[in-house]
C-alpha cells in the first residue's frame, strides 16, 4: 500500500492498487461488484467450448431457476432470438480476430412468460501468450425497462402521427364538404341581392346570410390551418366581446331558438386577441353548451369576462349534462369525445379551441361534474 495519494485521474492511483489487491484476497468484493453493477456475468472456455459458467443472475432475468441449469454454452441457445445470436456470433468472430473490435451488442431473449428481455452483452477475450483467445469473460446488463419505455414512446409517437394524419384527412374533408357549398351559398345570396322585388326584410336577411357565410369561411380556414400544419398565425386586435357574442347569437340563431337557449353576458370587455381564433373558441363553447343538455332542458348559458392584472378570464358556464372528472383533459385531444349516442359530433372543436387559445398565449380548461353543468375558462394574456 502506498501512503502517498497520487494525482487524480492517474491510472495507478494508490486506491486502485489497494482495491485490486483486496479483490484478489477477498472474492466477496468481486461478488459484490458484479451483483451490484451487473445483471449477470459469464466465463467461457474457448478450448472446451461446451463449458460456460453463467452467474445465477443471468437465469433469473428470464424467470428461470439457476439451479436447474447446467453450465453449458448450449443452455441459453434456445432463449436468444436467432437473428440476435447471429449478430453476437459475428461480433465474437471479429473480436477473436481483432481485439480492437468490441464484443458489444444488445440482444433479445425470450422470458419464460413469453415476453422479451433485452440484454446488453459485452465480452472480452482472454488470450494466451501467442495471442490466441482461450477464454471469454462477459457481462450482462438488463435493458428491458429502458426498451419498454422506448417502445411506449414510439407507440405514442405513432399514435400522434396517426392522429395528425386523421386530422389532415379531416381538414381535406372540411375543405371539400364545407367550402364548396359555402361558395354556392355566396352565389345564391348574390343572385337574391340583385333581385328587383326583394323586400327590405329580405334584403337584410340576405345581408345576415352573407355575414354568416364570411365568418364560416374564416372558421373553416382556421380549422384547415389547424389540421394541415398544426401551427396557427395570430394577429391580435381590439375585439369587443359584446359585439362578438351578438354576432355569434346571430350565427347560432337556429340552435338557440330550437333549444330555447338563454345566453347572458356579464362584464363584457374589449379584449386584445386574434378575432378569428377568439370567435372559433367561443363558437365551439357555445355550440357545446347548447348541445350537451338533457333532452327538453332549456340551456342556461352564462358568459363573463373577469379582468386580472395580467389576464382576462372568459368563462362560459352551462347547466348541461356535465363531464366526468376523468375526461376533463381528454376532451381537449383531437377526436376524443366524452359522450356519444344522442350527441353527435366530431371531437375536433375543443382540440382546435385549445390550440387556438395556446397560439394566442393563453389557456383553455374545463371544470365540471356530471349532472351539474360545465364551466370552460379561457385565459388570455393582457398586454402590459
Ligand atoms: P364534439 O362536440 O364535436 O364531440 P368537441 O371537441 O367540441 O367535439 O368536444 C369534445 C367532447 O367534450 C364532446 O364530445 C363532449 O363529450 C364533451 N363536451 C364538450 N363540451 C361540453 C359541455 N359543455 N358539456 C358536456 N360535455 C361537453
Amino acid at each position: 500500500m502506498s501512503p502517498q495519494p497520487q494525482a487524480a485521474g492517474q491510472e495507478d492511483h494508490y486506491l486502485k492498487r489497494e482495491l485490486y489487491a483486496l479483490m484478489r484476497e477477498d472474492e466477496r468484493l468481486f461478488d459484490f461488484l458484479q451483483s451490484a453493477a451487473l445483471d449477470g456475468i459469464w466465463y467461457w472456455n474457448l478450448q472446451r467450448p461446451d463449458d460456460e459458467w453463467m452467474s445465477p443472475d443471468f437465469w433469473r432475468l428470464f424467470g428461470i431457476d439457476p439451479a436447474t441449469q447446467p453450465h453449458k454454452s448450449a443452455a441459453w441457445q434456445d432463449l436468444i432470438f436467432p437473428e440476435d445470436r447471429e449478430l453476437a456470433l459475428e461480433n465474437f468472430a471479429a473480436h477473436c480476430a481483432d481485439p480492437g473490435h468490441p464484443y458489444d451488442q444488445v440482444v433479445r431473449y425470450r422470458h419464460r412468460d413469453g415476453s422479451t428481455v433485452w440484454v446488453r452483452c459485452r465480452g472480452l477475450a482472454v488470450r494466451n501468450d501467442a495471442g490466441e483467445p482461450v477464454r471469454m469473460l462477459g457481462a450482462h446488463v438488463d435493458l428491458t425497462a429502458l426498451m419498454r419505455s422506448r417502445e411506449v414512446l414510439e407507440q405514442r409517437t405513432a399514435e400522434l402521427l396517426d392522429h395528425n394524419e386523421r386530422l389532415a384527412e379531416f381538414g381535406d374533408r372540411v375543405a371539400h364538404d364545407l367550402q364548396s357549398p359555402l361558395g354556392t351559398l355566396g352565389l345564391v345570396a348574390d343572385i337574391l341581392k340583385r333581385a328587383d322585388d326583394l323586400s327590405g326584410e329580405a334584403t337584410s336577411a340576405v345581408g345576415i346570410i352573407e355575414q354568416s357565410i364570411q365568418r364560416m369561411k374564416e372558421t373553416v380556414d382556421g380549422l384547415l390551418q389547424y389540421a394541415r400544419t398544426g401551427t396557427l398565425q395570430t394577429h391580435a386586435l381590439a375585439v369587443s366581446l359584446r359585439e362578438l357574442i351578438d354576432e355569434l347569437q346571430v350565427d347560432l340563431g337556429a340552435q338557440i331558438s330550437a333549444s330555447n337557449a338563454r345566453l347572458q353576458l356579464a362584464k363584457p370587455a374589449t379584449l386584445h386577441a386574434d378575432p378569428v381564433m377568439l370567435r372559433l373558441i367561443l363558437q365551439n363553447l357555445l355550440v357545446n353548451a347548447i348541445k350537451y343538455q338533457e333532452p327538453g332542458q332549456q340551456p342556461q348559458i352564462q358568459i363573463r369576462c373577469d379582468e386580472r392584472p395580467q389576464h382576462w378570464l372568459i368563462t362560459v358556464r352551462d347547466n348541461g349534462i356535465g363531464i366526468p372528472e376523468g375526461k376533463l383533459e381528454e376532451i381537449f385531444l383531437p377526436l376524443r369525445r366524452a359522450h356519444g349516442g344522442l350527441y353527435q359530433g366530431t371531437g375536433i372543436g375543443l382540440a382546435s379551441s385549445r390550440r387556438a387559445a395556446e397560439a394566442m398565449g393563453g389557456r383553455l380548461w374545463a371544470v365540471s361534474a356530471p349532472g351539474e353543468g360545465s364551466t370552460f375558462t379561457l385565459e388570455l394574456p393582457r398586454p402590459a
